[in-house]
């Protein structure tokens, strides 16, 4: 699965002024020169990203289990999407990780496109959905995201290694609003907004 390949849809990475650190920011509207939110503080830098935003929603039709739900996929406008590529559909504020199963322009179906010529994009459920972590080392926080199975649970304490990081999980925000603090709940990863965790290590890798 290339989750990575379209990853970067679902947050930026930028230097925040108030926290003194590199952190998540999501746009505030929806417009092509939204401000960016600090997700740790809430501050609002009028800074637009100088890059091309994957702003441009693609009507997207998710097939999931017997069903199909309307939502859309994000991408830039002059991005190019393959069949079989994974993306996130997002429904109703939920971002499903699914792949592509067809791209319909205006006369007919395609193997690949350009985001904005594209009319319908078919996906298919994958049965994963992303999980975002805000992990602290020190006076740094590092924004990670990793896909699960939506039944996957997580709790307080657990330690889990992603990338380079292996860190303890201190709490967990859900969608119903709800923080897991201690160690008697868990959260199954498609109901969480958020994993928060300590680093304890840097865990060094051998590539080969
Ligand atoms: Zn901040």
């Amino acid at each position: 699965m290339r989750i990575g390949v379209h990853s970067y849809i679902i947050m930026f990475s930028l230097f925040c002024e108030q926290c003194g650190e590199e952190t998540d920011h999501q746009p505030v509207s929806d417009s092509h020169n939204s401000p960016l939110k600090c997700e740790l503080c809430g501050f609002i830098t009028q800074n637009t990203m100088k890059m091309e935003k994957p702003s441009f929603k693609i009507k997207t039709i998710l097939s999931r289990g017997p069903s199909s739900e309307n939502g859309y996929v994000l991408a830039g406008p002059e991005e190019i999407l393959f069949l079989n590529d994974s993306v996130i559909t997002i429904v109703e504020d939920i971002e499903i990780v699914s792949e592509i199963t067809g791209i319909e322009l205006a006369q007919k179906r395609v193997n690949s496109s350009q985001a904005k010529e594209i009319m319908t994009l078919w996906t298919r459920e994958t049965g994963r959905v992303i999980v975002k972590f805000s992990v602290h080392s020190g006076y740094r926080t590092i924004p990670l995201i990793f896909s699960y199975d939506g039944d996957e649970e997580f709790e307080v304490g657990q330690e889990i290694s992603i990338r380079s990081y292996h860190f303890r999980i201190t709490h967990i925000k859900m969608r119903d609003g709800l923080l897991i603090r201690r160690k008697d709940k868990k959260g199954q990863a498609k109901a969480i907004t958020r994993v928060y965790g300590l680093v304890i290590k840097n865990v060094r890798r051998n590539y080969s």
